[in-house]
């Protein structure tokens, strides 16, 4: 895999999305994650389980989304990723 001076991680990925879906990246940071995005499947699905939290709480607001929440999707995430 080809070392990149300009890249984010699948952890910055996790931390990133919900600015990413409110639309509160900039545009930087965008590209970035949407080139990470792009090659990455476990992430492109964790994109996919956000979005879809999104749709089914409505909004993404900070204070309507519990700490709790985030961990769950975060130690989710994880998993996936466990061999
Ligand atoms: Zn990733």
């Amino acid at each position: 895999m080809a070392e990149h001076a300009e890249h984010i991680t699948c952890q910055e990925v996790v931390e990133l999305v919900t600015d990413y879906l409110e639309g509160g990246l900039p545009a930087a940071e965008v590209s970035l994650f949407e080139q990470h995005i792009l090659f990455c499947e476990g992430c492109r699905t964790y994109l996919e389980q956000m979005r879809l939290t999104v749709s089914t709480v409505g909004r993404l607001d900070t204070g309507d989304v519990p700490d709790q929440l985030r961990d769950r999707l975060l130690s989710a995430f994880r998993d996936w990723k466990r061999p």
